[in-house]
């Protein structure tokens, strides 16, 4: 039986660093929004292909294969990363930028791409003990795609381990950061409709102003987030969009806002929206607003002990001086939270700060240091050949 060895945590080699490297600029030139990826699965389709892997490829829902391992009687582990960029116009600089307009791999997704792609191919030329299912899926960002994603054939067992990692562009390089219980919080999306009569802009004192509402109930949600933020839960209302008004004299008739609420548990996420639902639900002199609440995703938690099998295995080689335990649950949500309904596992952050730049995942300007690759590999690496008598049973 193969066991890990302290002290001898694999660090990718030359050759799959430039592997990961290329397909990383190659999927960071031409990013692709949602469910439909077709030029993203075709990518990791071929390469996994060319590994002579067999591949399971559905549209809409991603591609899986699964990696053999010397020993089948081991339960495999299933290992995701997924492919959908953002529609954000990508402003890093880097000679390797988007060729799509208005739209960019502003969250990573291309590095959590290109890190499993060269796992896979180090697995295939240096089989593990155990099986591998490497899962590639899209939709991540607001589109669910983890649901139709679990219906691979490949994804039809009971009994497995599961790992994800997050690159993180505003957290140290190389640093792996990980939470015990709420790793990332629960969080939904709203969407408030505001409709009026509209009228002359020098007579604010006749109609309503969606837009002087609409603001308030953005300030309003604010303040109601932080009176929920308190004994260790957070909560947090952001609107992320604002449409209202085409001209500089007209009030407006009508307003719209979209954004999406966060928490740190069930029940302050229960109040945040009760709030909500007290504020836009008053009185409005002649407007309506109407509130609607799209369902986003649960909460991702550990598997305490999927969690610390990790931390241990990791502590005993060349990450050991990586790990960093997070004071508080990130306010990023991930639908890898379905997997971990399914089987134990965790998702950690890793490091992935470029020089001098501190921007945050999502921002137009976010880079994410390729190094960081190296360090998602190590940790793939170290967790699949881990001593399987150290996981859940
Ligand atoms: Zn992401």
């Amino acid at each position: 039986m193969k066991l890990a060895q302290s002290g001898s945590q694999p660090h990718p080699n030359e050759e799959i660093r430039l592997y990961m490297r290329d397909h990383r600029r190659t999927l960071h030139r031409s990013p692709e929004v949602g469910l439909e990826l077709p030029n993203t699965h075709a990518h990791i389709a071929k390469a996994l292909e060319q590994l002579g892997l067999d591949v399971e490829h559905r549209p809409s829902s991603g591609v899986t294969a699964r990696v053999a391992g010397t020993d089948s009687t081991v339960r495999p582990v299933i290992l995701r990363a997924d492919m959908d960029a953002l529609p954000v116009q990508e402003k890093t600089g880097e000679p390797f930028s988007s060729e799509n307009e208005g739209v960019s791999h502003a969250c990573g997704h291309d590095l959590h791409m290109a890190t499993l792609l060269g796992l896979a191919r180090d697995l295939v030329a240096n089989p593990p003990l155990r099986d591998v299912i490497v899962v590639f899926q899209p939709g991540e960002e607001t589109d669910r795609g983890a649901v139709p994603t679990l219906e691979h054939q490949n994804l039809q067992i009971i009994e497995a381990d599961t790992y994800a990692i997050h690159v993180n562009s505003a957290l140290t390089l190389g640093t792996v950061n990980y939470r015990f219980g709420t790793f990332m919080a629960f969080g939904d999306w709203f969407s408030i409709d505001i409709n009026g009569v509209g009228g002359h802009a020098s007579a604010p004192e006749r109609v309503g102003n969606p837009i002087r509402l609409g603001s308030q109930f953005f300030a309003g949600m604010i303040e109601l987030a932080i009176g929920l933020s308190r004994d260790g839960e957070k909560a947090v209302a952001t609107v992320t969009e604002f449409q209202s008004g085409n001209t500089v004299n007209v009030i407006p008739a009508a307003g719209r806002l979209r954004g999406t609420i966060r928490a740190t548990s069930e029940e302050v996420r229960t109040e945040l929206i009760d709030g909500m639902r007290e504020i836009i639900g008053l009185e409005h002199r002649d407007m309506q607003a109407h509130l609607e609440i799209m369902q986003g995703y649960p909460a991702v938690v550990a598997d305490d002990r999927a969690l610390q099998t990790l931390i241990s295995v990791l502590a005993q080689g060349q990450l050991a001086e990586s790990l960093v335990q997070m004071p508080e649950p990130s306010m990023v949500i991930e639908d890898y939270s379905y997997f971990l309904q399914k089987w134990p596992g965790a998702m950690v952050y890793v490091g992935a700060q470029a020089e001098l730049n501190p921007s945050f995942n999502h921002s137009a300007d976010a880079r994410f240091h390729e190094d960081a690759m190296d360090t998602g590999f190590t940790l793939f690496r170290t967790i699949v050949d881990a001593d399987p008598r150290v996981f859940t049973t």
